[in-house]
């Protein structure tokens, strides 16, 4: 028997959401699966999110992102932001459920497919340090470890600094969460040589407004990478 076979006769592996025995490590029981909210088919080339329509292959942009600034190229999300994909995003983020890192990056892999290509960099937005403190971990930084990793990307986990606190950007309307993001990132020097050139691969645990991605985007615009893709575990819907 194998350490694994081994591992699995004493920790049966169990289902990330509610526990119950699985057949296999990191993955979802039935009943969950179902109750979890996998974007697939048609999305939006720019945002990921879900479009009417049956073709994966056709080349759509939702209304938002032909009105609001997307300095990026395309974006893509795993999830979209309700029922038991909040639940679980909720418990990574403060929680301590570090361990949904590793599920979320095959789920993270799958969607950023039409992006991954040689040479990416994997770079996480960051928090501010502030709350880095108080959080004791970057939750984005968590997924583009996992993400890299499986998909054999580069990684940088301190390409960009978040320069000043920001706030929650919750109870805000789009413009002034755009506003108050404006120019909160930047690459810091000696990481300069890292971005300078790369095709990055930006990467966030939730995208609501896109406030947070654009500011990063430009921050890394600024630092000289070639070009910026965003991929995030979770879309929050227009209307929710
Ligand atoms: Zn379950
Ligand atoms: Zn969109």
């Amino acid at each position: 028997m194998g350490l694994q076979a081994v591992l699995h006769v004493l920790y049966p592996p169990q289902c990330i959401s509610c526990g119950e025995p699985v057949t296999s490590d990191f993955g979802l029981c039935a009943d969950c699966w179902l109750e979890t909210p996998f974007i697939a088919g048609l999305v939006c080339d720019r945002c990921g999110t879900p479009l009417p329509g049956t073709d994966p292959g056709e080349l759509a942009v939702c209304d938002d992102c032909m009105t609001i600034a997307r300095p990026w190229g395309q974006g893509r999300a795993a999830l979209m932001y309700r029922d038991n994909a909040r639940s679980l995003i909720l418990a990574f983020k403060h929680g301590d459920r570090m361990d949904l890192a590793r599920p979320a990056a095959v789920w993270l892999k799958k969607s950023a497919q039409p992006m991954l290509r040689p040479g990416l960099l994997a770079v996480p937005v960051p928090l501010h340090w502030l709350r880095l403190v108080k959080r004791r971990y970057n939750q984005a930084a968590l997924l583009s470890k996992a993400l890299a990793g499986l998909a054999g990307l580069d990684h940088c986990p301190d390409a960009l600094i978040r320069c000043r606190t920001t706030g929650t950007q919750e109870g805000r309307t789009r413009d002034d969460r755009f506003r108050n993001l404006a120019d909160a990132f930047r690459v810091p020097k000696p990481r300069e040589a890292v971005v300078r050139g790369r095709d990055v691969l930006l990467i966030d645990d939730v995208m609501t407004s896109g406030a947070t991605f654009a500011a990063a985007t430009e921050a890394l615009f600024q630092a000289g990478a070639r070009s910026v893709d965003v991929l995030c575990l979770a879309r929050v819907a227009k209307d929710g």
